[in-house]
């Protein structure tokens, strides 16, 4: 059974410098997905340790932080059916040499950490991490003219 859910986004540095931004985040319309929150944010060692904690003992976490802080970078919070797993399968496996062709990792990017893309991967983690980056305030509910094709059931 499919689940209306919100998931966090991040477009990263390297997605900045590339002006890949516009791209990106045309792919997420394109599937229907409605952006309900977005801005630029300026990371931080702090944020990024709890973002991050689950590589803290990887030996890449410091050039992963490092790269993170290079630019601001756009939060993003997209709305959708099973928004969760559908926006892990637009943007890609980790890797982006072992990403699916077709997929943001895979078509745009080479390495990483420079992947482009942050995107959750858990309900638990997606509300978790919604919190960490935005507040209530800056989070949208609204109607679209296309919400009833794209969110529509049997229209
Ligand atoms: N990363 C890296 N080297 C690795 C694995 C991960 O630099 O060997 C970076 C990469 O930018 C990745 C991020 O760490 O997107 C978070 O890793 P995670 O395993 O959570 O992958 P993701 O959820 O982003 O696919
Ligand atoms: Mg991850």
């Amino acid at each position: 059974m499919a689940d209306i859910q919100r998931t966090l986004i991040l477009l990263k540095p390297d997605a900045l410098q590339r002006d890949l931004l516009g791209e990106v985040v045309h792919r997420f319309e394109r599937k229907g997905l409605k952006i309900v929150g977005m801005k630029l944010i300026r990371l931080t060692d702090d944020l990024l340790n709890e973002h991050y904690a689950h590589l803290a003992d990887r030996p890449f976490f410091g050039d992963l932080k490092q790269f993170m802080m290079q630019t601001p970078v756009v939060g993003m919070v997209l709305e959708g059916w099973d928004a969760i797993a559908e926006v892990r399968k637009i943007v890609g496996s980790t890797n982006p040499r072992e990403a699916d062709a077709g997929t943001i990792r895979a078509d745009l990017s080479m390495n990483t950490p420079s992947n482009l893309v942050h995107a959750s991967d858990a309900p638990e983690n997606a509300s978790k991490e919604i919190d960490r980056f935005f507040n209530q305030d800056e989070l949208f509910t609204y109607e679209k003219i296309s919400d009833r094709y794209v969110f529509g059931q049997g229209v």
